[in-house]
This record gives C-alpha cells, sequence and structure tokens, in this order.
C-alpha cells in the first residue's frame, strides 16, 4: 500500500483524502447526478464502489430496503471474485473471516441398500491451481459491508441511500441530465412521498424483478418452469461426517441437498431441492415451512440425522434459466446510432440455478465491467461509444453462465441410476471447474479488446480473459510480491513492460519504447490532463528478465518511475525483476525479446505487442481516448 506521499497520514491510510464531490457531499439525495443506481445488491454496491473512485463524477445508490442487508441471500465467493476484491483491498480480510472450500465430496445411495447415502467422492476444490485466491464461503451482507466500507473511504465519500423505491423512468434526447426518474421513499419521515431525479446515466440494479429493466422494455425469456429450493441457513447437531465439507448429495428417493458449510466454523446453509415449479403453482411452493424443509433434509440425510437448534435464515428460493436480450436501452435497430443512457446489471438480467453458485459473482463483474466505463466517459477521458461494449460484452458471459448451469443442474436433478458413468458428476466438476471458478471470461475484439495478432508472444495471457498474476520481486525493496495484485479498482489501464534481455544499452527495444511513451504525442500517455500525476491514467510498470540485483535502478527509464503527488517524489513501486524460483517469463512463456501487455481497468488483457509496435499501441488507444482535456482533474 501506498500511502505519505502527500505528507504525513498519522489514522487509517486506506482512508483517501475527500476530493471532488466528495467535499462536502449533500447527505440529502440531490436533484441531479451523474449515475444513479438502483439496487445495493452486489452488483450495485461494486459499480458504486469503482465510481466512488472518480472525485469528478456525482454518482448515488439508492435502496427500497430503509438500512444495510442483514442476512441471507447468495454466499458462494468464487476465486476470480476475491481477485476482484483484492484489487478493492479487502481480499486478505474477508478470507481472514470467511469459510474456504478445499475439498467437495459426493454422496449418493448405498448400491446395496438405496435408503442410505454413501459418500463416493471427495474431489480437491482448485486441482488445475486455477488461481492464488481462494473459494470462499461468506454471506452477500458482508461482502455489501465491505463495498460501503470502501466507497466511505474513497475520495467521494459515498454512502448508499436507502429508503428510496425505484418507480419509473423516462429518456429525452436533450439536456444534460436526459434521464428522469421517480422514486418514492419508503422509509422514515417522508415514506410514500415521491422524489423526481435527473441523472445524465442509470443504473438497474435492481434484481430479478427489476424495474428498471421493465422501463426499457427489456423482459427475461427463458424457461416457464422455475426450480425452487427450500434454503435454510442453520446451527445443528448432527451424525453426518461431511458436515464442516461443501457436499452434492443425492438420495435414493430422489431428493437431493447442496451442502454449503459458512463463516464462524457452526453455521451452514442447506439447499433442499423442491423440484420444478410451474408458474400457477408457485404460491404453493411459497409456503413450504422451516420444519418441512428440515423433515425433507433428514430423509435425504438417511441414515444420519440433523437435529436443528437454531434456523437463522430461510427462504424459499425460486429461479429459472432467464436472460434478456440487451443490458442497456439501446434497441438493435438502434445500434451505433444512439449511446445507452440506462444499463442494467446483475440478477435483472440473467437468473439461473443456485447450484454453481455464480449469481453473486456474475452480478459483481457486471458492476466491474460498466463502471470503469461510464467513469472514464463522465470524466472525459473516453468517448460515449465506450458504453455500447457494456451490453456486447457482458451479454455474451451471461448466456455462457446460464448454458452452463443447464448442464450441471439437470445433471444434478438427475436420479443416480440414471448416471451412465457413475463419476459422470463429479467428472464434469472437475472437468469445469474454471468455469464456476470465474476465469472462462473471454472478451471478443472491439474497440476494447484486440485481435490474437500477437498473442504468440505470451500464450499464457489471454487476449480478452483476465490477466492471470504471477510472483516477481520488487527491484527497489527486494519484495517478492504478486505483480497483478497491485492493480487496483482505480480506473487506471495498465501498461505492463516485460523488458527484452539487454534493457540497459541506450538502443534497446526497451528503451526505446520508454522513450516513445514518455514524449511522443501519439503516445496513450499524451492524454494525460496537465497538471494530473504523469500515471493518473496509465499505471506503466516494467518486469526485468534479470535477477533484481541485476537492474541498476538509476538505469530505468523515468516513466517507469514517475514523479508523483505534491512533493513530486519517486514512485519506486513500478520496477519488477524476475522471481528466480518462479520465473514470470517461464511460468508465462513470454518471449524474450520482450513485450507490452495491455490490461483494462477491469482486469482484461486488452492487447499484446512487440516492444517495437508504437504505432499499433497508438491505434488501439486511439479510439478508446478522447483528445487531452484541461478540466475535470483531481490530484488527491
Ligand atoms: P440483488 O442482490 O437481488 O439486489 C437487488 C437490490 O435491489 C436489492 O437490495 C433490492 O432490495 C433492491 N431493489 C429491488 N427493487 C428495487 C426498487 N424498485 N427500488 C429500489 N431498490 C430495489 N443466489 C445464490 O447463488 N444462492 C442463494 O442461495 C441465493 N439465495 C437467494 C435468496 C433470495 C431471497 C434472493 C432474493 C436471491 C438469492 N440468490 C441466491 C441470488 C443472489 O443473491 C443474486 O444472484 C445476487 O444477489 C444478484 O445480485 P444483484 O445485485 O443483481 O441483485
Amino acid at each position: 500500500m501506498q500511502f505519505h506521499h502527500h505528507g504525513y497520514v498519522s489514522g487509517d491510510p486506506l482512508i483517501q483524502p475527500a476530493a471532488g464531490v466528495g467535499i462536502n457531499r449533500p447527505v440529502e439525495l440531490p436533484n441531479e447526478v451523474d449515475v444513479l443506481i438502483v439496487g445495493t445488491g452486489p452488483a450495485g454496491m461494486l459499480a458504486a464502489a469503482q465510481l466512488s473512485q472518480f472525485p469528478s463524477v456525482a454518482t448515488r445508490i439508492v435502496e427500497r430496503r430503509p438500512a444495510r442487508l442483514a442476512i441471507g441471500q447468495a454466499d458462494g465467493i468464487q476465486t476470480r471474485t476475491v481477485e476482484t476484491f483484492q484489487a478493492f483491498g479487502f481480499a486478505e480480510r474477508i478470507t481472514a473471516e470467511a469459510y474456504r472450500i478445499t475439498e467437495t465430496a459426493f454422496w449418493k445411495p448405498d448400491p446395496a441398500d438405496s435408503s442410505r447415502i454413501i459418500r463416493i467422492a471427495r474431489t480437491q476444490d482448485d486441482p488445475a491451481d486455477i488461481s492464488e485466491f481462494p473459494h470462499l464461503v461468506v454471506n452477500q451482507a458482508r461482502v455489501l459491508d465491505y463495498f460501503a466500507e470502501f466507497m466511505a473511504n474513497s475520495p467521494t465519500r459515498m454512502s448508499p441511500d436507502y429508503g428510496f423505491e425505484f418507480r419509473s423512468l423516462s429518456v429525452s434526447d436533450e439536456g444534460e441530465y436526459p434521464v428522469t426518474v421517480t422514486l418514492v421513499r419508503t422509509s422514515g419521515p417522508h415514506a410514500g412521498q415521491e422524489r423526481v431525479v435527473r441523472a445524465k446515466y442509470v443504473v438497474g440494479a435492481d434484481g430479478a424483478r427489476s424495474k428498471v429493466r421493465e422501463s426499457i422494455g427489456c423482459a427475461l425469456a427463458g424457461d416457464q418452469a422455475n426450480h425452487a429450493w427450500g434454503v435454510m441457513d442453520v446451527l445443528a447437531v448432527t451424525d453426518f461426517p461431511d458436515i464442516r465439507l461443501k457436499c452434492a448429495i443425492q438420495s435414493g428417493m430422489g431428493g437431493s441437498i447442496l451442502l454449503i458449510p459458512r463463516e464462524g466454523g457452526h453455521l451452514f446453509r442447506m439447499y433442499v431441492d423442491l423440484g420444478e415449479v410451474e408458474a400457477q403453482n408457485k404460491g404453493a411452493v411459497r409456503s413450504t415451512s422451516v420444519e418441512e424443509i428440515i423433515d425433507k433434509a433428514n430423509a435425504i440425510l438417511h441414515p444420519y440425522t440433523l437435529d436443528v437448534r437454531n434456523v437463522a435464515w430461510h427462504s424459499v428460493y425460486e429461479v429459472g434459466h432467464r436472460l434478456t436480450d440487451r443490458f442497456d436501452d439501446v434497441l438493435p435497430e438502434q445500434r451505433g446510432t444512439r449511446i445507452p443512457r440506462v444499463f442494467i446489471t446483475g440478477d435483472a438480467c440473467h437468473t439461473h440455478s443456485a447450484k454453481a453458485g455464480q449469481g453473486m459473482n456474475v452480478s459483481m463483474q457486471d458492476g466491474f465491467n460498466l463502471a470503469w466505463k461510464l467513469g472514464h466517459v463522465l470524466e472525459g477521458r473516453s468517448p460515449e461509444s465506450l458504453l455500447s461494449t457494456y451490453s456486447a460484452e457482458r451479454q455474451v458471459v451471461a448466456k455462457n453462465l446460464i448454458d452452463f448451469d443447464k448442464e450441471w443442474s439437470t445433471l444434478m436433478a438427475r436420479k443416480p441410476e440414471e448416471f451412465e458413468n457413475p463419476s459422470e458428476l463429479e467428472d464434469f466438476y472437475v472437468r469445469t471447474a474454471e468455469f464456476p471458478a470465474g476465469f472462462m471470461t473471454e472478451y471478443a475484439p472491439s474497440m476494447l479488446v484486440a485481435t490474437a495478432k500477437h498473442q504468440c508472444l505470451a500464450p499464457a495471457f489471454t487476449i480478452g480473459k483476465r490477466f492471470k498474476s504471477a510472483p516477481v520481486v520488487r527491484v527497489a525493496d527486494a519484495n517478492r510480491v504478486h505483480l497483478g495484485h497491485h492493480a487496483k479498482a482505480d480506473g487506471r489501464w495498465r501498461i505492463y513492460v516485460f523488458a527484452d534481455s539487454a534493457p540497459h544499452s541506450a538502443d534497446s527495444p526497451t528503451e526505446r519504447f520508454a522513450n516513445w511513451i514518455t514524449n511522443s504525442p501519439d503516445s496513450p500517455l499524451a492524454a494525460t490532463p496537465s497538471g494530473a500525476d504523469p500515471d493518473a491514467w496509465f499505471d506503466v510498470k516494467v518486469i526485468y528478465q534479470q535477477d533484481h540485483t541485476g537492474v541498476d535502478i538509476n538505469a530505468v527509464p523515468e516513466v517507469f518511475k514517475p514523479q508523483v503527488g505534491p512533493f513530486r517524489l519517486t514512485d519506486y513501486e513500478k520496477v519488477y525483476a524476475t522471481d528466480p524460483t518462479e520465473d514470470i517469463f517461464e511460468l508465462r512463456g513470454l518471449n524474450r525479446g520482450g513485450l507490452i501487455v495491455i490490461v483494462r481497468p477491469d482486469q482484461y488483457v486488452a492487447n499484446i505487442l512487440p516492444l517495437t509496435a508504437t504505432t499499433e499501441l497508438a491505434a488501439f488507444f486511439a479510439p478508446v481516448l478522447r483528445p487531452r482535456v484541461e478540466t475535470r482533474v483531481f490530484n488527491e
């Protein structure tokens, strides 16, 4: 963590100095805002947290509940999400309080007596070492708390506006604030009163029954029937031996349980399958009592028993596989002629079973994808065309998720005797692990993602997929660190320069590239506003092939050691060398002639180029950046 560069900080360094709209931020919801987010679920809170890092952007997030979510809803945190939490600075703290999944056990009917279940397999959770981050279980409410803390500590000092329900919106073609939103207060002395707020952009993160979705004429399409689960978070005494392991349990009587141990060492969640529910039959399943859910769980677990001592939360969770065909308010025939003003994220656009534990995770990545784009457009860094990439990128991800989840939930629902291969379920779980871990997202070529022309320079940094970190050694202090873990959710592009093998000679490709990116009018850095820190928009780092003792820090070009803050101090934390025990060049198959890896603010690899391809680099950024602006600059 870097601080003190503006002078000595004696308090919590996580609290950033207030800036821009964070200075004297109005307590009351204003009449006009840049971005209005509706809903404080995972999608909305991540989007708000990301936008809280843009001091010139006035963002408000409204929620119909009177206060924070206390309990319930999703709890599975995939490794990609923990990686994202790292960018928001709370991966370590949430990991410390969470349950960590390391193995999954599979239970099926005993072939000798189908009324009894037996354990038939245990699989390691991440056998292929997909990520250095853990797979966690922690309640959605705690995830939201961490995002709330992050945004409160941000320069914009954001906090949710509770007690406002979204009712409707209209979009005009004119004016600075073209979206007019009608809200109603749901709590406090003014409950029932209407409020009208005008916004430049609206983000509907208001869940599966989204009114924002409805207001832009989108509908969820998909299965007619819903699948229902009785979900309970309970404290219980049991002789079931794997109660502290994640388990998929199928009984001979046809029922199944997904068991998820929870944080704290005692609590666990059971999803008890209540089967398919036809649309006309919804009322009946919703009235399933917790006692009925417990009875069913006991029947499935036979010969083991479950003595429930305390029910912390329960719900009947019903959901079908549904998806909207667009994630913004631009109709197919308007694409390319109109910029989107209203977006939908998370469950508002896609719903699916809980069995692969994806709901909260994919929703957060929707928010991550969208929010930095809004920040860049509103700050004048990028043209509005950037916003069209949100729907294009995330709709495909949601479609893939629904296809995956259909396959997984169909397998889970199959009776044991229906499997041709008895280990089909476990095999599928292990074979497809990268998908539910969140790492199979691969954005197609667009204005933000290059084609694979130079992919061969770095085969393991797949263009369009998230940047897979690896260990390196920071030259200045000889610390072994993870390169990707320094990519914060600060809205900056990252340019990783992997140096050639003789980088200090005056004519080396690394030196020539450093000279070009520092001085050329075609360099993306030339777009950085005057007066801002040189790395305010682009975080340029170098990784040398040598051992750290072989790098002369004084010979490292200035662009990798920018002078920042009011005292113009040298930032030494962008210069890395290889870790001889785990050489990043070997681990990721990097070309020894050197290369450039461009990574988006949401951590996806946008382009890979040779060090000499400065014209291509300039051409890549040309449509992404607006000509240099002189306003809306807030140095901390
Ligand atoms: P949500 O988390 O649904 O958040 C939407 C927010 O918008 C809510 O805070 C809501 O109060 C607010 N809101 C809604 N309408 C308005 C409005 N008109 N005006 C203002 N605010 C509004 N997923 C799992 O993986 N496992 C589970 O066990 C599981 N259980 C669930 C149980 C319940 C009861 C629910 C509702 C969902 C459950 N989910 C579960 C789904 C999971 O929680 C979601 O996939 C995830 O929360 C989606 O995040 P989101 O931000 O898109 O929406």
